[in-house]
């Protein structure tokens, strides 16, 4: 029909607008290199870019809010119990096998053998940190006294939303671990302590039964609304990849540089990338629903650029919230229940490459893993996956905890760095993509809840 046909054109309008935007971005940005802008230069132009950031991050305070709090109010707590079982369970296998993945590359490739290539200069001033502060500041996350605050403050990047394993062995070593600040970008969202206030609101107002109702209703009606928002943002979205993009390559240091055991090394984690998340993660999404995974992938490709553009799961959380809502129709009390948690607790990409820089920095120091340590890094990796937020270069810091595992020097990080900006934006596209393939799979295993919850009363409301 006539709406459909407009619809699909709308849509692929965007994705189109995006991909251009991506294209010029890289134009405009190496064709401003020469010019050596000056700083102050550069952050005008990184303005439009920052703009997006700052407008995506606006959202995400109450869109997660309001997004699990009805999400798990209008479940009966069975069926969203199922549900969390089950995507614990997919964030648990994927990021297993994220690591798995990136374990086989570094140990084939072997990008840190030979001769140490002398580090390329950091710019990072290092603070010391105790691990008892961060096993208290995680308690403190957990609980943020103010919600607003919560989403706007300053982080420390580190002891944001850290996860208790990961806590186990820094506990264990006492080790003090250094914190490295990270380019300016740690504007973020206390997500943990949202997440976790959201659902036990969303318990209680489901529990309320007709009681609740008024709250489910506002929630519900603030939900709509931000996703309102969200669709105006959109049309400034490819403006903002452009610039973000442009940006990023006038300001980085000069390529030639990362030449040797870091191209090797970034090398490594980009092939462990895109085999996890070209193959695998379509593969097991195929297994599951037998729908063709690159259909359900192609309607995701606003999101995953956004996360290219913006290295950050949490801004862009939601834009993946409407590309999984109106072009791949998942249903919408999934994606409310599934998406915040995915965003802040699973990340495929993230967890791939801490284990292939920690083996990449033990080759580099001549150091032999035995099976044991190798172990060790598959866990931590996968802990520290879990603890990093979902904000720009969150992983280099979590990093930390898997080199002090099994005895690598911290100050190793340094020879990393020089890439990981790029890096960041690759896994974060990961990262991405697997909650949304998550979702998909989710929504999929739960269709029988599902269907038998459409046929009480109350649900209309979330439903199309
Ligand atoms: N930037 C990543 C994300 O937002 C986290 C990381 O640094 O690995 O998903």
């Amino acid at each position: 029909t006539k709406e459909s046909v407009k619809g699909f054109l709308r849509r692929n309008l965007f994705v189109l607008l995006t991909i251009a935007a991506v294209a010029l971005g890289v134009m405009l940005g190496f064709a401003l290199r020469p010019h050596n802008l000056t700083l102050r230069e550069i952050k005008y132009f990184a303005f439009p870019g920052e703009l997006l950031m700052r407008m995506l991050q606006m959202l995400v305070l109450p869109l997660i809010v309001s997004s699990l709090v009805t999400g798990i109010s209008s479940l009966d707590s069975k069926a969203s119990g199922k549900m969390g079982m089950r995507a614990v369970g997919y964030y648990m296998v994927t990021t297993l096998i994220a690591v798995f993945i990136g374990i086989v590359i570094v140990i084939v490739i072997k990008p840190g053998k030979g001769h140490r290539d002398s580090p390329v200069a950091s710019s990072s001033t290092i603070e010391p940190v105790q691990a008892a502060d961060a096993f208290l500041d995680l308690i403190r996350n957990m609980f943020p006294p103010n919600l607003v605050e919560a989403c706007f403050k300053q982080l420390q990047l580190l002891w944001i939303n850290v996860n208790i394993m990961w806590m186990v062995v820094l506990l264990l070593q006492e080790t003090v671990v250094e914190m490295i600040p990270v380019s300016g970008s740690s504007n973020g969202v206390n997500a943990l302590g949202l997440v976790v206030f959201s659902m036990c609101f969303g318990l209680v107002i489901g529990s309320m039964k007709q009681q609740g109702q008024a709250l489910r209703d506002f929630f519900d009606c603030l939900n709509e609304a931000i996703m309102r928002l969200v669709a105006i943002i959109i049309w400034y979205a490819p403006v903002g990849i452009l610039f973000l993009i442009a940006a990023k390559i006038v300001e980085m240091k000069n390529l030639a540089e990362v030449g040797g055991q870091l191209g090797m090394y970034t090398v490594s984690v980009i092939v462990g990338l895109l085999i996890h998340g070209l193959f695998v993660l379509p593969l097991l999404y195929f297994l599951v629903t037998r729908k063709n995974p690159y259909t359900f992938m192609a309607g995701l490709l606003q999101a995953l650029i956004t996360a290219l553009g913006t290295s950050s799961s949490s801004a862009t959380l939601p834009i993946t919230f409407r590309c999984l809502e109106e072009n791949n129709r998942v249903d919408k009390r999934v994606t409310r229940f599934i998406l915040p948690v995915g965003a802040t607790i699973n990340m495929d990409g993230t967890a791939l490459y801490e284990a292939v820089a920690a083996i990449f920095i033990a080759q580099v120091n001549d150091m032999e893993l035995n099976f044991g340590q190798i172990l060790t890094i598959s866990i931590t990796a996968t802990a520290a996956s879990i603890g990093a937020a979902g904000i720009p270069q969150a992983g280099l810091v979590t990093m930390v905890i898997v080199l002090t595992s099994v005895g690598l020097p911290t100050e190793d990080i340094t020879l990393i760095i020089a890439v990981d900006w790029f890096l960041d934006r690759l896994r974060t596209t990961t990262n991405v993509l697997g909650d949304s393939i998550g979702a998909g799979i989710v929504e999929h295993l739960s269709r029988q809840e599902l269907q038998s919850q459409d046929v009480e009363v109350g649900n209309s409301v979330i439903e199309e």
